[in-house]
């Protein structure tokens, strides 16, 4: 760990008035979980016994629902499975922790559908969920906006005749995440966290970003993260992806990285 570097992410923390948080799939890897819409590699640990790697490009499509309703869903309640029964890491409790201690407390921008930042503790109305939430669910067809939240995965399971239906319509509910190539996914949801984030804004005077694992083969939260022109805090574990217009750069691991920061807050300011 580049020791100047870190001293400097802890000064720019410290001294912030708010937490704007940029999480993409790497924070939520130290749970145990992939990116949903990220490295295929790690898609594999969600397959439902049966399935394939190679079946993964279907599963990951936006017609998925439509061309194979049961197999789509077979794999979807599995992801959602292990989406509840992983639990967010430590990491999750140490931004929050941080932000406890601002005037203006944090805003979480993240692309994973997971809702491990609300299951730490944050507020459900200071999350923006990019990609969505598996954990919610919309009409397939759609047959309007409403989106609503997911039945336990275990419930699902038990009725694996009766899908998931529109509470609207009656037609076939999905999760409510972007898929690739999916012009059905219903945004209004991630629309409104937006538009309360924007009002959040006008708030904080000085506030640093924290990105923490967003990567560039989906760059949405990169390049959220840069678009504040705000003091940047960036933590990635490939070096060929710590480049940018970060303020500074932190190689390592979500977890180990920010329990460095941790213990730097700790030993050199008064919290
Ligand atoms: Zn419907």
């Amino acid at each position: 760990m580049d020791t100047k570097a870190l001293h400097y992410a802890a000064q720019l923390i410290a001294q912030a008035d708010a937490l704007i948080v940029a999480a993409g799939a790497g924070m939520s890897v130290d749970s145990g979980l992939p990116d949903f819409r990220g490295s295929r590699g790690l898609w594999t640990t969600l397959l439902p016994e049966g399935m394939h790697e190679r079946d993964l490009h279907a599963w990951t499509q936006g017609r998925c629902f439509e061309a194979d309703p049961t197999e789509a869903w077979r794999f979807y309640s599995e992801a959602l499975r292990v989406c509840e029964s992983t639990e967010p890491h430590a990491g999750h409790a140490m931004l929050l922790d941080w932000a406890s201690r601002k005037p203006h407390g944090a805003f979480v921008y993240t692309s994973n559908v997971d809702g491990h930042f609300e299951d730490a503790g944050f507020a459900p109305g200071r999350i923006v969920e990019c990609h969505g939430s598996i954990r919610h669910f919309q009409c397939a067809r759609p047959c309007s906006p409403d989106i609503w939240p997911a039945a336990p995965a275990g419930a699902q399971s038990k009725k694996a005749q009766t899908l998931p239906r529109c509470r609207r319509c009656g037609a076939l509910a999905r999760p409510n995440f972007l898929l690739f190539s999916d012009p059905a996914w219903v945004v209004a949801r991630t629309n409104a966290q937006r538009l309360r984030m924007e009002t959040w804004r006008a708030g904080p005077r000085n506030p640093v970003v924290i990105e923490v694992g967003a990567g560039l083969a989906l760059p949405g939260v990169r390049m959220f993260a840069q678009s504040l022109r705000l003091p940047l805090v960036r933590i990635n574990t490939d070096p060929a992806e710590l480049f940018g217009t970060a303020t500074v750069a932190l190689q390592g691991k979500a977890l180990d990285v920010l329990q460095d920061i941790d213990t730097e807050l700790a030993e050199r300011y008064t919290r």
